[in-house]
């Protein structure tokens, strides 16, 4: 199954406009994880402002990861591999493609992935 190019053109700004939005959510956990350093002086504030901001960083670091995921699948898109699993070759499904444009992996193969990560947990 080839993904049709005006469908792969919607997919595309999908994953852009979702890139604006993290990109900027980003900026702002940015700017207001600087200020937090400011604002926060006495001892029991410090402790939550540290577990505030390692929370904080956890999820910049995921939106990083997403962030990097969106960029491989426009490369992806523009390189006509968009829609193929990267584990097994197939098409992934359309549904699931509107639901993660940027995933990479059928859901089969995600389920599987899942499985073993759940019979070796820790495992990369
Ligand atoms: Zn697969």
């Amino acid at each position: 199954m080839t993904i049709r190019k005006e469908k792969l053109e919607t997919y595309k700004k999908q994953l852009l406009e979702r890139r604006e939005t993290l990109a900027s959510e980003l900026r702002q956990k940015t700017a207001s994880m600087i200020e937090d350093d400011v604002v926060y002086s006495d001892s029991v504030d410090q402790a939550s402002a540290e577990t505030d901001k390692a929370l904080a960083v956890q999820m910049k670091n995921r939106d990083q990861g997403i962030l990097i995921q969106i960029d491989a699948a426009l490369r992806r898109i523009d390189a006509g591999s968009f829609g193929e699993c990267q584990e097994c070759g197939e098409s992934i499904s359309e549904a699931r493609l509107q639901a993660f444009p940027f995933t990479t992996l059928c859901i089969d193969c995600k389920a599987a992935l899942e499985s073993e990560e759940h019979r070796f947990p820790g495992k990369v």
